[in-house]
């Protein structure tokens, strides 16, 4: 959020400063690791898609910009009965708003993806956008795109408070205080910390990822 945040500030001709705890695509983040699923036939909500298709370009403008790629759109197939609240939401979405996308029937997904165990009255719809990001590269092409553009990065540098001032906001770390115009917090889950306030209405929680080693590749 914060690197994009940047990307974008100094594409607008904002004098911008980033800030980053440890570097710009570390691996202790949300965003850590290898592959992010992105999807534009959504089942969180109708009303995410046109961000979605949004976000869709300017991942590709960012690839364009760093040269850098970062997007293979290899499509993300979401399976189960076609009656399911999350399967419907999935579909409104791709035919609200002409998401290129395709239905699959039981027999149609067996035949075709044999390396997956289907049940009895499994569907599938397939978001033809969709595919997988690689964020930790992301986040540092955004944040090297952003300092081609103008902006800072501080790097190793925790922000300890934000306090409103007279004149904007009042950033201090442990080296110095930073006096700016505004401020945009995207600290993801160490938002309590930042902003005790808002700890009662925050609860991080891990999310762990498992990877399993195919016993058919080639499939
Ligand atoms: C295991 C896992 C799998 C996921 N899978 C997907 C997926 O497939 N598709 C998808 O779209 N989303 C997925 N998500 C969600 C997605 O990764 C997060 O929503 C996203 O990374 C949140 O971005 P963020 O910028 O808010 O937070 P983060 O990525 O956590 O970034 C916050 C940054 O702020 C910095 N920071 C924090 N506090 C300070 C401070 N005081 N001073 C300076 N710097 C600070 C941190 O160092 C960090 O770099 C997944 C998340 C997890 C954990």
């Amino acid at each position: 959020m914060g690197s994009m945040a940047l990307w974008q500030l100094a594409r607008a001709g904002v004098a911008a400063i980033g800030f980053e705890r440890w570097s710009p695509g570390h691996d202790q983040s949300a965003a850590g690791g290898e592959s992010r699923i992105f999807r534009t036939a959504y089942q969180e909500g109708t009303a995410y898609v046109p961000l979605l298709l949004r976000a869709h370009d300017l991942w590709r403008e960012l690839e364009a910009e760093s040269g850098i790629d970062l997007f293979t759109a290899c499509g993300c197939l979401m399976i189960g009965p076609l009656e399911h609240p999350d399967l419907r939401r999935v579909l409104t979405s791709a035919q609200t708003y002409d998401v290129p996308h395709r239905v699959l029937d039981h027999d149609q997904l067996v035949e075709r993806y044999p390396q997956f165990a289907f049940l009895p009255g499994d569907s599938a719809v397939l978001d033809r956008r969709a595919g997988v990001l690689r964020p930790e590269f992301a986040i540092a092409a955004a944040a090297r795109r952003a300092e081609q553009l103008g902006a800072s990065v501080v790097t190793g540098t925790r922000v300890r408070a934000v306090e409103p001032s007279s004149s904007g906001v009042v950033l201090r770390t442990d080296d110095r205080d930073y006096r700016v115009g505004q401020a945009i917090l995207a600290p993801g889950p160490w938002l309590s910390r930042l902003l005790p306030d808002l700890a009662p209405y925050v609860r991080p929680k891990k999310e762990v990822l498992s990877w399993y080693q195919a016993p058919r590749p080639e499939a």
